[in-house]
């Protein structure tokens, strides 16, 4: 294989302009002409990892195969490419920090001042370094959080600059800016986008090649305008339009030959074309519903759009696979009482209950569930949501009325969700959940088994909380059965109803999994139901 190539996007003049959407449409396409590529994330921020956010400062924390908790645009990379991510593609400052300062503690340096340069940038190009030297990939696209000036971000625009200067053609930046539209002059201004490229000039680097996020086309002028001003060539000024989904930005980037470009910049063969075949029929699909149903997600930061984003996006793989819309509904948890219940899930064709922590909403969920499971509508409990389901059965089939999780209430009488052993010794919160993939054996003869058609699952945690096998035989003989067991452990990972048309918990996040060339089967299975349901109402 030959060198790999190092390419860098930067944002400037905003953030939220989709650099993670940019990044993961260009792995795509280096990836449909036959490339091996890596994606990573740069992180600011002083936090070693985004675990302990929560998700109003952060939005939803991903986790990765390897139980690294990482930003959310991982997702975005998975579900892309296809391609797991692990701990070595989120690096935050803290990270970084922690390393050297370990390093420094153990006398690594013999002596010597300890220093943003070179330390902290040798540290950052080691872990940029890191994907590259295992030689699998012919690519590393490296996309570096926050925004071009900001204080935070400048020992990796300082790193950029000196691998750029090492590494010559094997490395390309890509600079992500806006260029707004201003109604009352009725024009796209570049002015914002030559102050950020200036900015980045500052510091040593030379961008080449400018994806501008746009609502308007850009005509020939504006991307010479463009070109002109920041030393680019005309043809690397690439437009970012506004998309109905984020889906379409692969196709859109195809257009504007992203793709070719960076292969130029980095002497790449450009024979192969990007074959996209089954990501445009992914599109049609997603774009050509023949049904339409309405999901009901109940949690807890409804007003915040990122906060269950894998979730949301399992959605619109499974939507494309069953040719169906989904109308998420988002419920806040915190509205429902036993009096509106039926008001506000009424009209569901499914109800979700999402994962999350502690006790605000909590009778909130518990009163969800009991309504889906008295009026026979399509459930999926996860993480949380499984738990609520498992507390809600205590309460009011085995009669524990005071039943409950010790998280919730670590004196109730009836613990049927427990905190786990080997959790029962730790302190910190940081990065100390059960984290990561763990396999599960599913029983034959249950729900869970046609959904999956296969004994043995892997999937993705992020908990410490987990159902109380002192209660399974009860649970089981009243119609709760344990359809999947952790087969080391015997921590019970999987919940099904047996009179009931699709009543489902999970431990785990199938959500984690999901990407658009693999739909989960859970969540394919969920919205099939829903659709049986929606249909038998009409
Ligand atoms: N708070 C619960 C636990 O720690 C559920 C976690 C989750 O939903 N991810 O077990």
């Amino acid at each position: 294989m030959a060198r790999t190539k190092y390419i860098f996007v930067l944002g400037g003049v905003a953030s939220s302009l989709g650099k993670g959407i940019i990044s993961a449409s260009l792995a795509k396409l280096l990836q449909s002409r036959g490339f091996s590529v890596a994606i990573q994330k740069l992180d600011p921020y002083i936090n070693v990892d985004p675990g302990t956010l929560n998700p109003y400062e952060h939005g939803e924390c991903y986790v990765t195969e390897d139980g690294a908790e990482t930003d959310l645009d991982l997702g975005h990379y998975e579900r892309f490419s296809n391609v797991p991510t692990s701990q070595a593609n989120n690096v935050t400052t803290g990270s970084i920090y922690k390393t050297v300062i370990e390093k420094e503690r153990r006398g690594d340096y013999l002596g010597h001042t300890v220093q943003v340069i070179p330390h902290i940038t040798d540290e950052i190009k080691r872990r940029i370094k890191l994907l590259g030297n295992t030689g699998k990939y012919d690519f590393v696209i490296t996309e570096i959080g926050g925004t071009v000036g900001d204080i935070e971000s400048l020992p990796y625009i300082e790193t950029v600059r000196q691998m750029r200067w090492e590494m010559g053609r094997d490395c390309a930046v890509i600079h992500l800016t806006l260029v707004p539209y201003l109604s009352a002059a009725g024009e796209l201004k570049t002015k914002p986008t030559q102050h950020s490229v200036k900015t980045l000039l500052e510091s040593g680097v030379q961008p080449d090649i400018i994806v501008c996020r746009t609502e308007k086309h850009l005509n020939e002028n504006l991307r010479n305008k463009i070109a002109l001003f920041c030393n680019v060539e005309p043809s690397s000024v690439i437009e970012s339009i506004d998309a109905k989904t984020i889906y379409e930005v692969p196709i859109l980037m195809r257009d504007e030959n992203l793709d070719t470009e960076i292969l130029r910049k980095t002497m790449m063969p450009l024979d192969n074309q990007p074959d996209l075949k089954k990501w445009e029929e992914f599109l049609y699909k997603l774009n050509n519903p023949a049904t339409e149903i309405n999901i009901g997600l109940i949690g807890k930061y409804i007003e915040l759009k990122d906060a269950y984003k894998s979730i949301n996006e399992s959605f619109i793989h499974a939507s494309a696979a069953n040719e169906c819309k989904v109308n998420l509904k988002l419920i806040h948890s915190e509205d429902i009482k036993e009096s509106n219940v039926a008001e506000l899930l009424g009209n569901m064709n499914g109800i979700l209950v999402a994962p999350g922590f502690g006790e605000r909403g909590i009778e909130g969920k518990i009163t969800a569930v009991k309504y889906v499971r008295e009026n026979g509508i399509p459930f999926l409990g996860i993480c949380l949501g499984m738990q609520c389901a498992v507390v809600e059965f205590a309460r009011n089939i085995l009669g524990y009325k005071s039943a409950h999780s010790t998280e919730m209430n670590p004196d109730t009488k009836y613990p049927v969700i427990d905190l786990m052993e080997e959790q029962k010794k730790i302190k910190g919160l940081g990065g100390t959940m059960r984290l990561g993939t763990y396999p599960c054996k599913i029983k034959k003869g249950t729900k869970l088994y046609d959904i999956y058609q296969t004994l043995t699952i892997s999937e993705r945690h992020r908990h410490r909380y987990e159902f109380n096998n002192e209660y399974i035989e009860e649970y089981e003989k009243a119609g709760m059965l344990m359809s999947g067991i952790n087969p080391k452990d015997n921590l019970v990972e999987i919940i099904e109803l047996k009179d009931h048309p699709w009543f489902v918990g999970v431990q785990f996040h199938p959500e984690y999994k999901s990407t658009v060339a693999k739909p989960h089967p859970l969540f394919v299975s969920f919205m099939e139901a829903a659709i049986k349901t929606m249909k038998k109402k009409n």
